[in-house]
């Protein structure tokens, strides 16, 4: 990895460490929501050495945030930190399995909005973000992230069992129509009075119904199967230009974790291994 900017050997390795749990024969839900051609390239290219060290610095603040409120004593609750699993299999997808962990699954979830008065499960997620995306209300990735936490909360074998110990169930009607996504704001240049001076929100939103998201899973998941062992660049999918065109067009020059190993980036490198 690079060090553009000179840092410390010690700031270089806090930023460079990653300690992530990486786990080839399952996709996460998060991964599941990059558009294919970037999951494809980036689980077979590598780009460690093209990266600088300052590019972690997003992450480490998110995972910081996240590690401290993981180790907060805090045992009343359903499930936290936990990566949760299912098999695709009943969707023909074998090379594969769906995972993701939800930062908290309970049912006495502080929220009037939402139906947790009928003791219903509901899945959170903490995000730490720039303010203008709880401006600008663009929550759409969060509903499907949640979604899909949700359909993976319906079958994950280890939840099953929780619920089972406390008496609860694991059909689709035991589970709120809502996720609740804990947003903490990184920055506040933007702040703007209509928004909470201490730049923390809980916020419910409706999530997609089980049958509906499942489609999208198998669409999705069907067309990384297809071509999960290509290895000529050419042959695989190419991103719309919906996808393209996001951040004012510059996702391909400098925000897509593919950037380095794509050859349709302007920053490609031919040499990526
Ligand atoms: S660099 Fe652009 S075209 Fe290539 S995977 Fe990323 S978004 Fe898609």
């Amino acid at each position: 990895m690079k060090n553009l900017y000179k840092l410390s050997k010690y700031n270089s390795a806090f930023l460079s460490y990653d300690n992530y749990d990486k786990n080839d024969k399952f996709i996460s839900a998060t991964t599941l929501l990059k558009p294919t051609r970037e999951i494809l390239i980036s689980r077979r290219w590598s780009s460690e050495e093209y990266q600088d060290v300052s590019d972690k610095i997003a992450i480490k603040i998110g995972t910081g945030v996240h590690d401290l409120r993981e180790n907060t004593p805090f045992e009343d609750c359903i499930m936290r930190e936990e990566r949760m699993f299912c098999s695709l299999e009943h969707l023909g997808v074998t090379k594969f399995g769906l995972s993701g962990k939800p930062d908290l699954i309970d049912y006495d979830y502080n929220q009037p909005q939402i139906d947790t008065d009928k003791g219903l499960v509901v899945i959170e997620d903490l995000k730490v973000s720039g303010i203008l995306k709880l401006k600008y209300k663009n929550f759409e990735d969060y509903i499907l992230q949640l979604s899909i936490l949700r359909y993976l909360a319906l079958r994950d074998i280890k939840l099953k069992n929780i619920l089972e110990l406390k008496g609860l169930s694991q059909n689709e009607e035991a589970f709120s129509k809502y996720g609740v996504i804990t947003f903490l704001a990184k920055d506040w240049s933007n702040r703007n009075s209509d928004l909470s001076p201490i730049a923390i929100k809980e916020i419910p939103l409706k999530l997609i119904e089980d049958e509906a998201i499942e489609i999208r899973i198998a669409r999705k998941c069907t067309e990384l199967q297809k071509y999960w062992d290509v290895t000529d660049q050419n042959d695989m999918p190419e991103c719309s230009s919906k996808i393209t065109q996001k951040y004012n067009g510059k996702i391909c020059e400098k925000y897509c974790s593919a950037r380095f190993q794509c050859n349709k980036s302007p920053v490609f490198k031919s040499d990526v291994k």
